[in-house]
């Protein structure tokens, strides 16, 4: 393979990729319910055509029972080669104006060498990726080559059913995930870990009915009350999670440095960071619990009564490699323990999803690091993401051999993802055009 000539093929398709980038963020694909589908349904189309215009002549609308259509194609590569199969998904967040954005989020705007608009990062920039890297394949796939770019990512998703009922589309020797991306543009990093996450409802209960406070506070305990003092019990005093029993890693990759963690975690001057060891250990490989709501009266109706009950949404993310199913009931079981005055607890399970660990023994590992290396110039380190992917669960349910790589154009540092002022990096997606295409050379080398 030709890096130079690679090098210089992708800097010349940029210019003509980056305006159609910009297109796709115009279209406001936000698959949530009770927005309109016309846009959805539009982005769909322009996904098909914007890969078959990049050589993807094969792609096409895949129908996908209950939802929005999937896009996909195929590309054959030599006989023997292995199966590598791209994915990204079309659809974004929503991204109200109140959320504080700067500019129009569906008008694709240029500032500071980036390009903002919602979607711009997660996750058109990885269509973007897929359509750069089939251009710059030529049409001479070294792999057996499957795109897949989901319509519903952000939303509840109808692909997990759709791969248990079509699994040999889904057969591959390794997975790329472009919904990812390195720390800081221009350092690249491949994410080796995922965490995955559980959430427990506690609802506490004292009273048969709301009292006086005035006629029998003082002796019969309030729900809150008790509640807040179980709640609190979580952490210790400087944050780091209390909960005897759940799985906890070390991390062995970069750390990322706390400068960089203040600077784009909208954390306040003068509010301390929580919890022990270093940062990316905290974010990578260590459980993090937080309480996500409260069900009691707000503070405009609340009136002078012991309150009978009280709930909380209690959110864990678990250890990549913990077993969910035992860090929820873990997480469960240090509620009820923590009950004071013999209380009534009743603890439920909400959705589970558990973490992830990239084998690093394997070739997929291998050929990834030693791509992004050589499209940045710069050594890869590792880096795990607080995020978890569930349909990665899928894909190991159906292809249980294969490999996964993650990893993207959504630099961790300035993307805000989600969040308002989503942006992306132009030169972010030149670089991971060229990290895929190497990859997919060296792969096809590494696991023939
Ligand atoms: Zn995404």
């Amino acid at each position: 393979m030709d890096i130079g000539q690679l090098r210089k093929d992708v800097r010349d398709m940029m210019p003509e990729l980056e305006g159609d980038l910009e297109k796709l963020i115009a279209i406001p694909s936000c698959a949530f319910p009770g927005y309109p589908p016309e846009p959805v349904n539009e982005m769909c189309d322009e996904t098909v055509a914007l890969l078959k215009r990049y050589g993807l002549t094969d792609a096409r609308k895949l129908e996908v029972p209950g939802g929005y259509p999937a896009v996909y194609g195929e590309m054959a590569g030599p006989a023997g080669a292995p199966t590598v199969m791209m994915y990204a998904h079309y659809d974004v967040q929503p991204a109200p104006k109140e959320m504080g954005w700067d500019t129009e989020p569906f008008e694709p705007t240029r500032k500071d060498g980036r390009i903002f608009g919602r979607g711009a990062s997660d996750d058109k920039s990885g269509i973007a990726v897929h359509a750069g890297t089939v251009r710059a394949l030529n049409g001479k796939p070294p792999v057996n080559l499957k795109i897949i770019v989901e319509g519903e990512e952000e939303t509840i998703s109808h692909l997990g059913d759709f791969v248990h009922a079509n699994k040999e589309m889904f057969q591959a020797d390794a997975f790329i995930v472009a919904d990812m991306g390195n720390l800081a543009p221009g350092e690249p990093a491949v994410t080796s870990t995922l965490r995955g996450h559980v959430h427990a409802i506690v609802e506490v209960q004292t009273l048969d009915h709301p009292l006086h406070s005035g006629e029998f506070g003082g002796v019969a305990p309030d729900a809150l009350v008790a509640l807040i003092r179980m709640l609190a019990t979580l952490h210790h005093d400087d944050g780091e999670v209390a909960i005897k029993g759940l799985t906890s890693g070390d991390w062995g990759g970069g750390d990322y440095p706390e400068e960089t963690y203040r600077a784009t975690s909208a954390i306040l001057d003068g509010v301390e960071l929580i919890g022990r060891g270093t940062v990316g250990s905290r974010l990578w490989s260590k459980p993090s619990v937080s309480v996500l709501g409260i069900d009691c009266p707000s503070v405009d109706k609340a009136s002078n009564v012991l309150l009978p009950s009280a709930r909380a949404r209690v959110g864990l993310r678990i250890a990549p490699g913990a077993d969910a199913d035992h860090e929820v009931e873990t997480l469960m079981e240090h509620l009820r323990s923590v009950a004071p005055w013999g209380v009534k607890v009743h603890c439920e399970r909400g959705k589970v999803s558990n973490g992830f660990l990239v084998d690093r023994e394997r070739p997929a590992y291998a050929a990834s690091k030693e791509a992004l290396t050589e499209a940045y110039e710069k050594e890869a380190d590792d880096c795990g993401s607080g995020g978890s992917i569930p349909l990665l669960d899928i894909l190991k349910d159906v292809a249980p051999n294969a490999e996964f790589v993650l990893w993207g154009a959504e630099d961790l540092a300035l993307s805000r993802i989600h969040a308002s002022n989503e942006s992306v990096d132009p030169a972010e997606i030149e670089h991971m055009i060229l990290a895929q295409t190497i990859f997919l050379d060296r792969f096809a080398a590494k696991a023939r």
